[in-house]
C-alpha cells in the first residue's frame, strides 16, 4: 500500500505497520511447518509438595510447556506463537502434537508422577477434545489419573454449557482438571462452584508481590482457604525464593511450582528426578539438523 503512494508521502508509521503485517504473515507461514520440521519441543517444569525444604521426592509431576525454535529467529516464546496458532486454527494440530508428546513422555516415568498439559480455548471449543484425549491415553498407555489438563477461565466464559459438558466428560475419562492463572482474570467464584476442578493454580503475580504488599499475602491466604473449603488442591505458581516457599508452606498451600524448584527445561535436565540415569555427554549422539 505504501508503495503506491507518491514517494515523498510514504509515512514511517505506514511502513512500520506494513513490516509488522508482513512479519506476522511470515511467522505464521513458518509456524505451519514447525511441527513437520521438528522445531517444536516441550520443556518440563516440576511441581512439588509445598515444604520448607525442597527435596526431589516431594516432586509430584511436571507441567509441559511448548517451545518453538525458529531456524532463523531462534527462540520464539509461547506468549507469541500460541496466540498466533490460535488465530490461524493451527492450534488444533499443534495441541494434538503437544498432548501426544507429553503423554508419551510421562508414560515412561515412575507411576506416581503426573503430567500437566495446557489447553487453549480453541482446542477446547472446536473438534472432539474428549475423543482426542481418550485415544491418546489408549495409544500411549498413560493412566488417565496421571494426566491433568490446565485451562484458563476464559475458556469457560465463552460457552458455559459446552464448557461444563466437556469438563464432565473429561472427568469421566478419569483425567484431572486444573484452573490455570486463577485471580488474573474475572475469576468468578461461580466457576469454582459450577465446574469440577481438581486444582487451582494461583497466578504468579500474587506470589511475585509477596513481601511487596500486604494484600498479596491476604489474597493467597484466602485462596488457600477457599480451595481447602471446596476440597480443591491449591498450587502457587512462580515461586522464586525460599521466603515465598516458606510462606506458602506455613499457609498449608498444597503445591508449588517456580524457578526456585526448577525452571522449565528439556526432560533430560530432570533425568535423576524421574529415576533415570543422568545423560552422559559422551554417549549423546548428535543428529545434525537439516537447515532450510
Ligand atoms: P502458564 O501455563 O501459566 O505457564 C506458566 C508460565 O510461567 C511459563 O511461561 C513458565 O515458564 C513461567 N514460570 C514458571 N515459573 C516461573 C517463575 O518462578 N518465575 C517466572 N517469572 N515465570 C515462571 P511460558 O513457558 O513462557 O508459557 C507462558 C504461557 O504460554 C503459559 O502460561 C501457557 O498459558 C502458554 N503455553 C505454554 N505452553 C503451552 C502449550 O503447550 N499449550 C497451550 N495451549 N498453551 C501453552
Ligand atoms: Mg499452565
Ligand atoms: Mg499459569
Ligand atoms: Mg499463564
Amino acid at each position: 500500500r505504501a508503495k503506491t503512494k507518491a514517494r515523498g508521502s510514504i509515512n514511517f508509521f505506514d511502513m512500520e505497520l506494513d513490516q509488522q503485517l508482513r512479519d506476522r504473515r511470515a511467522l505464521h507461514q513458518d509456524l505451519s511447518t514447525a511441527i513437520r520440521n521438528g522445531e517444536l519441543s516441550l520443556h518440563y517444569q516440576p511441581q512439588a509438595r509445598a515444604r520448607h525444604k525442597m527435596k526431589t521426592d516431594h516432586v509430584l509431576g511436571f507441567e509441559a510447556l511448548a517451545r518453538w525454535t525458529h531456524p532463523i529467529r531462534g527462540f520464539v516464546p509461547p506468549s507469541d506463537f500460541i496466540p498466533l496458532a490460535e488465530e490461524s486454527g493451527l492450534i488444533v494440530e499443534m495441541g494434538e502434537w503437544i498432548l501426544r508428546q507429553a503423554c508419551l513422555e510421562a508414560a515412561s516415568w515412575p507411576k506416581d508422577l503426573q503430567i500437566s498439559v495446557n489447553l487453549s480455548p480453541a482446542q477446547f471449543m472446536h473438534g472432539d477434545l474428549v475423543g482426542l484425549v481418550h485415544s491418546i491415553l489408549l495409544e500411549t498407555g498413560l493412566a488417565p489419573g496421571r494426566l491433568e489438563l490446565e485451562i484458563t477461565e476464559g475458556v469457560l466464559i465463552e460457552d458455559f454449557d459446552r464448557g461444563l459438558s466437556l469438563l464432565r466428560r473429561l472427568k469421566a475419562l478419569g483425567v484431572r482438571i486444573a484452573m490455570d492463572d486463577f485471580g488474573s482474570g474475572y475469576s468468578s467464584l461461580t466457576y469454582l462452584q459450577a465446574f469440577p476442578f481438581d486444582k487451582i493454580k494461583i497466578d504468579r503475580t500474587f506470589v511475585m508481590n509477596l513481601g511487596r504488599n500486604t494484600q498479596s499475602a491476604a489474597i493467597i491466604r484466602a485462596m488457600i482457604g477457599l480451595g481447602h473449603g471446596l476440597n480443591i488442591s491449591i498450587v502457587a505458581e512462580g515461586v522464586e525464593t525460599q521466603e515465598q516457599l516458606s510462606f506458602l508452606a506455613d499457609e498449608a498451600c498444597d503445591q508449588v511450582q517456580g524457578y526456585f524448584l526448577g525452571k522449565p527445561a528439556p526432560i533430560e535436565t530432570y533425568a535423576e528426578w524421574i529415576g533415570r540415569a543422568k545423560p552422559d555427554a559422551k554417549n549423546v549422539v548428535k543428529i545434525p539438523r537439516k537447515v532450510g
